[in-house]
This record gives structure tokens, C-alpha cells and sequence, in this order.
């Protein structure tokens, strides 16, 4: 940890290396493709106080190169130390891609498989969905969704850590686009500080996909504006202050928690819908020769997949 925190301080100016210390990340045990921890902080429900309204996964640094994306999880993780009052049972893991952010200089979007962490999640076809979204980038490196889905580490810890949080929500922190979005059961924050909500649809792999519209947990994408730029302190304190008032209107969802107790069933049959290229043949023999099992199996996950032209996350 204390190495990683010397990392990290010297790689974002608005974080140091004693301000990273005094959070008091813990190793969740799970490594890096290069081998470096994947930190949380959990704030646990308070003893003698109220249950927590619900469960709250925040998460910055899925793309390495967006710094503002990782050091206002640590602004707001300071907020938490010294503010928590049991509200919400929270996870916090400011950078789920160390190796994107501290390994090369200037930091880079991409895993050291030269994976997007956002396309690496199970969606419904995910091989021609993925494949689809790719070549329609021009087969943009720096939006590689991987060989497999939850091919790497990061993603893998990612999808282990929803399952067995069971969080009510996910908040996950992005750059430069300026915007929130919003997946899963609706409705979601209209504006969060200075974002404004605009739905930008919904990506082949990522995290909105695989969360909010697979397993209808809600997943608030914060999209900061600037990936180098922090937000002023006041700006920093309003996105906090909407953000716990949204979901203390909001969560937990009754959606959401239903879709938990068929977690599993949701995620084999994300599984069915994507079978690796090898399997695709016999696959699709078998559905031609029982097309009424086939379509029921595949009839409790939603494939809408909706690709913007726009870049985003
Ligand atoms: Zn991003």
C-alpha cells in the first residue's frame, strides 16, 4: 500500500503521497496484469446507528489516463473519513486500473493487455457485439475490448466484487466528456454539481451494460470534463452533495434487489448469448433445431445494445 501510495502521490498533482496514506486503502488481495493491488476502502455499517439505506460501489481510474477521474475519489474518500455516518455501507476503489496510471509516463486508457476495461465486461453477443463496436472505431487500440469477455484481472476482480457486495448502486468516474449517464432501472439524477444527465447509450462490454442494464443494478457514470483539470472545491462538494441526495431518494431499488436473487441464472445466460467463436457454430445449429428453447433462454437478458457515434467511457 505504502508503495502504491508513493505512486500515486507522485503521479497526481492533487493528491499526495501522505494524503493517499492517511486513506487507509486496504489490499482487496487481487493484483494487476503487472502485479499491482487493487485498493478499497470500505465504510462499513456504524454499530448503535440505523442500517444503511443500501450498499454504494465507487469507482475511479478504470481508464488510466483520466487523473481527475481517480483524485476526486480520493477528495470524496477524505469527505467519507471524516463525514461517514453509516448512511450507506460503502466500497471505495479509487483506481481500478493502477497499471494504466502508474506504470507509463504519460499514464494510458488501457490495461497492460492493452485492454478498455469498459468493453471487458459480459454483455449479451459480446464477441460480434465488441467486434462490431471495434470496427466500427476503426479498430481504435485504445478501445480494445479484449479476447474474452472478463479477461483480465481488473474486470475479473470488478465482476467478483459486484456479485458478493451486492451493491444497491455502482458510481463510476470518468473523463473529459462533461456529462452523467445513467443505466439501469430508472430514472436516474438529473444533474449531479455541473453534470447534466444525457443518456449516451449503451456499450458492447462495459460496465453500464453489464450492471445496469443486465443485472438492473442503477450505475451513474459521472463523466468529469477535463481528465487533467480537478473541479474547483465548491464544484467537488456539490457532485458529493447531489450524489448522496440521489441515492438516499433512490436506492435501494426494488428491481435491483429482485435481479440479485437470480445473479447466477442472469449471468449464465449472459454466457449463452456469447459463446466463444470456436463454440459459435454448434450453437447455432442447436438454436435452428430448437428455436423455441433458444429463444426463451435468451429472453430474460436484454440485448439492447444502442452504439453512439460518439466516443464516451
Ligand atoms: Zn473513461
Amino acid at each position: 500500500m505504502a508503495q502504491e501510495c508513493s505512486r500515486i502521490g507522485h503521479k497526481l498533482g492533487s493528491i499526495s503521497v501522505r494524503e493517499c496514506l492517511d486513506r487507509a486503502l486496504v489490499d482487496t488481495g487481487a493484483r494487476s496484469v503487472r502485479g499491482q493491488a487493487i485498493l478499497m476502502k470500505e465504510y462499513p455499517p456504524l454499530s448503535g446507528k440505523r442500517k444503511p439505506i443500501g450498499r454504494v460501489l465507487l469507482i475511479g481510474g478504470t481508464h488510466g489516463d483520466e487523473y481527475a477521474a481517480v483524485s476526486i475519489v480520493f477528495k470524496w474518500m477524505q469527505t467519507l473519513d471524516r463525514y461517514h455516518s453509516g448512511m450507506f455501507h460503502w466500497h471505495v476503489t479509487p483506481l481500478l486500473n493502477p497499471d494504466g496510471l502508474l506504470l507509463h509516463r504519460p499514464s494510458v486508457r488501457l490495461n497492460a493487455h492493452g485492454v478498455d476495461l469498459n468493453r471487458n465486461m459480459p454483455s449479451p453477443d459480446w464477441y460480434n457485439q465488441t467486434a462490431a463496436y471495434w470496427k466500427s472505431r476503426g479498430f481504435d487500440p485504445r478501445r480494445y475490448p479484449g479476447a474474452a469477455p472478463l479477461s483480465e484481472p481488473e474486470t475479473q476482480w470488478l465482476f467478483e466484487e459486484i456479485r458478493s457486495f451486492r451493491p444497491d448502486a455502482i458510481v463510476s468516474v470518468h473523463a473529459p466528456y462533461g456529462v452523467l449517464d445513467f443505466d439501469g432501472p430508472p430514472v436516474g439524477p438529473t444533474d449531479i454539481g455541473y453534470l447534466h444527465l444525457k443518456l449516451i447509450g449503451v456499450y458492447p462490454g462495459s460496465l453500464g451494460n453489464f450492471a445496469g442494464i443486465q443485472h438492473e443494478i442503477p450505475v451513474i457514470t459521472v463523466e468529469l470534463p477535463h481528465a487533467g483539470i480537478m473541479p474547483t472545491h465548491r464544484q467537488i462538494s456539490n457532485m458529493w452533495r447531489d450524489l448522496i441526495h440521489w441515492l438516499r431518494h433512490n436506492i435501494p431499488k426494488e428491481k435491483t434487489v429482485k435481479a440479485y436473487a437470480s445473479f447466477d441464472a442472469i449471468t449464465e445466460r449472459l454466457e449463452a448469448s456469447s459463446p466463444p467463436p470456436a463454440k459459435r457454430k454448434k450453437t447455432q445449429a442447436q438454436h435452428s433445431s430448437a428455436p423455441v428453447a433458444a429463444k426463451r433462454s435468451g429472453s430474460a437478458i436484454s440485448s439492447r445494445v444502442h452504439i453512439n457515434t460518439q466516443v464516451i467511457h
